[in-house]
């Protein structure tokens, strides 16, 4: 019988052809010079240069930062932050994934606020003030992170291992255009790694212990509807409803997780990144299933209802959940073991360990130690 308090700062344009409106958009904010941040990957699919031909054409300024790594490092998120300086910039536009738009979020921060990015994170994290002055707009090529709307930035700091997460509703983007026409050329392994993201955001949100009515209805859709869309999504990549589809999950799940949070999985996860460059949703659907066999008897309702949602089967009981996961994760192709994925043995205690550093560590109904972490880690190695 929690109380709660949903907030969705994020002003949300979704449907096919949405980004025809982005000129508009821009000139609300009267902004004059755009920082286009996106990655090499999407350079090749002929989307950055429609984009800047669609700006230019409304007689808008664009420069572009193309060299957002999968994973992006906090040295990404300042080079971004000196060249929307050095071109005395008016406004961020992240085309991307997860990767491109964290780094315009983080970028906004650094510009605004001055520091250091991993001075935002932490419990001594300095606070984030809300911003008037630098407008961000995103528009997500995955369908997968949520960070569309989500009130986190990931960063990846390869010198200490870790990943750095700043958190703040003052992170959330202005604006997200969620055309999911731009989803469809995403390569099939990767609409698989970012489809089970959503899941997991779902799955994990739903049995969260911050759960709430709002954040578990949205979160049962998005299971329903990756259930229902993410094989046809990753096998015909064509197909408008799937991608349709699992936009839709994506950010229902990204405003369902912005107030309940997350759990054991992406404590893991982002612990397996930061040792062996894992990218995020290999290490999310790898674990996942394991993650939920451990949490199945902390919150036995809400397994059977992931079962009966992701089955259609009335009858279905709770341990049907993780291996209806695992079966979805098998079949589009996520690596099921930790050493097919570049982990050696002698990572293990340390990524156990640096799970626990987690703050979604909190939220997970079942508690765990670094021992029993260490214990599912040698399951899945
Ligand atoms: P990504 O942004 O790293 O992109 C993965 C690859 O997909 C890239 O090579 C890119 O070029 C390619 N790609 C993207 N869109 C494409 C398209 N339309 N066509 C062809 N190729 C395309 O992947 P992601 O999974 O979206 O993001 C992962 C990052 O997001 C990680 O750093 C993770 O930690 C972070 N994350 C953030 C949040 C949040 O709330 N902010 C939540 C979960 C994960």
């Amino acid at each position: 019988m929690n109380s709660f308090q949903m907030f969705i700062p994020t002003n949300v344009h979704f449907g096919e052809g949405k980004l025809e409106e982005l000129p508009d958009h821009v000139k609300s904010f009267q902004a004059e010079r755009v920082l286009l941040v996106t990655d090499s990957g999407l350079m090749t699919t002929g989307l950055i240069d429609s984009i800047e031909q669609l700006l230019r054409n409304a007689g808008v300024e664009v420069e572009v930062y193309a060299d957002v790594e999968p994973d992006p490092s906090v040295e990404t998120v300042h080079k971004v932050a000196e060249r929307f300086s050095d071109m005395r910039g008016d406004l961020l536009l992240a085309v991307g994934g997860g990767s491109s738009m964290d780094t315009a979020k983080g970028a906004r921060i650094v510009a605004l606020q001055g520091g250091h990015i991993r001075d935002y994170s932490g419990l001594q994290a300095k606070p984030i003030r809300p911003n008037r002055n630098i407008p961000l707009i995103v528009l997500p090529t995955t369908a997968g992170t949520g960070s569309e709307v989500t009130f986190f930035g990931v960063f990846s700091d390869w010198e200490n291992k870790v990943k750095v997460t700043v958190t703040s509703p003052f992170l959330a983007p202005n604006i997200a255009i969620v055309d999911p026409a731009l989803t469809r050329t995403v390569p099939s392994h990767i609409t698989a790694s970012t489809g089970i993201d959503v899941l997991a955001h779902a799955v994990e949100t739903y049995v969260s212990r911050a759960a709430n009515p709002f954040s578990e209805k949205l979160a049962e859709s998005a299971v329903a509807l990756v259930g229902e869309h993410l094989r046809t999504a990753v096998f015909y990549g064509e197909n408008r409803l799937a991608r349709y589809s699992m936009a839709q999950a994506s950010l229902l799940a990204g405003v369902a997780f912005n107030h309940s949070f997350l759990g054991l999985t992406h404590a893991i996860a982002a612990a397996v990144s930061g040792y062996a460059h894992v990218p995020h949703g290999v290490a999310i659907g790898l674990l996942l299933p394991a993650v939920m066999d451990y949490n199945l008897r902390a919150n036995r309702t809400k397994f059977r209802v992931v079962s009966r949602i992701l089955s259609g089967d009335s009858a279905a009981t709770e341990q049907d959940a993780p291996v209806l996961v695992r079966q979805l994760a098998m079949d589009i192709g996520i690596p099921q073991h930790l050493r097919d994925v570049g982990v050696t043995e002698d990572m293990l205690d340390g990524i156990a360990k640096d799970s626990m550093q987690s703050v979604q560590l909190r939220f997970n109904p079942r508690p765990a130690t670094a021992l029993d972490v260490r214990a599912l880690l040698d399951g899945l190695y």
